[in-house]
């Protein structure tokens, strides 16, 4: 059968800059993969933030890396079954989101050509995820309550707060005294190190469900020292970058939940199989983002209705970051704080091809 693969660049504003340790981008650029096999497509989404803030990849590394070596490598290839995708594509190493792109994309196209949601293809069931909400570094205090309200009242099922040095106890205090016992969380991006032992000792004091990713990645004895002198559990994000160093946390004890991103490790296989360890390990999963746009949100959330997501994810409503979306329906939140996956084929949700079109800003079309 004929398969045509399209690669676009899509750029869709903000609702306000996104504020990053180098600047502040306007615009969220994603790649987006379609297979086209017959009368089906399939999506899949490259989409590293700008600035290279979470990561050193960029739209543009994404784009190159598909153009250039992924893409020519897929259509030369065979596969019975989706499951084969990534670890074919992991020969090519690096550009993990290039490939989870490339992966997903697989994914989706055979789920519609069979009729079958990516849940069911995981060998899980359909059920709501609980949406938690991120907020990152304000100037005052002020500003901070007033959005932990507004997200409150959105319905969020969990506040997760930006921390770093200077910038800590007090905004948990402040939030703990005008909130109460909200299912609150920090995130410290590897801003800490072990000589700011006492802060996390007055953390502690506050009841938080965890203190995500404290030091820096390779940390992880680190990590395993401060776990031994804290009760609140520590998450690894940074950290879990691949299923070695999950194994090497595992055996240290560095931490005891695991915060798993399906484009940093390059895939829904990849990530299945680290989920599958952790699970098996006893550790607290939950999926986190990017962000991303609408097409890799949603095929992480199919990952994240298998047992033992127990945690909320960072995947919020579409609107919270985007002024709009390309998928059909756009992500939104339940009246109480869950996000449920549209019953359909592949991801559930569908591309709108208005909107595609809309907001695309580079194409190019591979034939077989
Ligand atoms: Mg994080």
């Amino acid at each position: 059968m004929k398969t045509t693969i399209v690669l676009r660049k899509v750029s869709i504003p903000f609702r306000e800059p996104f504020r990053i340790s180098n600047g502040a981008a306007a615009r969220k650029d994603s790649v987006i993969v379609e297979i086209r096999r017959g009368e089906v497509s399939g999506f899949g989404e490259a989409g590293p933030l700008t600035g290279g803030a979470y990561s050193a990849e960029t739209a543009e590394s994404s784009w190159d890396r598909l153009e250039q070596k992924l893409i020519p490598f897929w259509m030369e290839s065979e596969f019975a079954h989706p499951a084969e995708v990534g670890p074919a594509l992991d020969t090519i190493p690096g550009e993990p989101f290039a490939r989870a792109a490339l992966e997903g994309a697989s994914w989706d196209l055979v789920g519609r050509e069979t009729a079958l949601p990516l849940w069911r293809m995981f060998g899980s069931q359909s059920r709501p995820i609980e949406s938690g909400v991120a907020i990152g570094i304000f100037d005052t205090l002020d500003e901070l309550l007033e959005r932990v309200d507004r997200y409150l009242r959105d319905g969020y099922r969990r506040t997760k707060i930006k921390i770093q040095p200077g910038w800590d106890v007090e905004p948990i205090r402040a939030i703990r005294e005008r909130f109460g016992d909200i299912p609150l969380m920090v995130d410290a991006n590897t801003a800490y190190t072990l000589d700011h032992l006492d802060t996390f000792q007055e953390l502690d004091r506050f009841g938080l469900m965890m203190f995500e990713q404290p030091f820096p990645a390779n940390a992880l004895h680190e990590l395993a020292e401060l776990q031994r002198q804290v009760k609140t559990p520590l998450c690894a994000d940074e950290s879990a970058e691949s299923q070695q160093s999950l194994e090497k946390m595992i055996e240290l004890a560095s931490v005891e939940i695991i915060n798993i991103k399906v484009q940093r490790v390059g895939g829904l296989t990849n990530a299945r199989r680290m989920y599958d360890r952790a699970h098996q390990a006893g550790l607290g999963i939950w999926l986190g983002t990017m962000p991303e746009l609408g097409v890799a949100s949603a095929q992480g959330l199919h990952l994240a209705t298998l047992p033992g997501f127990n945690f909320p994810t960072d995947v919020e409503a579409s609107e919270r970051w985007y002024v709009d979306d390309i998928v059909d329906p756009l992500i939104t939140l339940s009246e109480g704080g869950h996000i449920q996956i549209p019953d359909g084929p592949g991801m559930g949700y569908r591309v709108n091809a208005a909107k595609l079109e809309q907001y695309t800003v580079q194409r190019m079309e591979f034939s077989s």
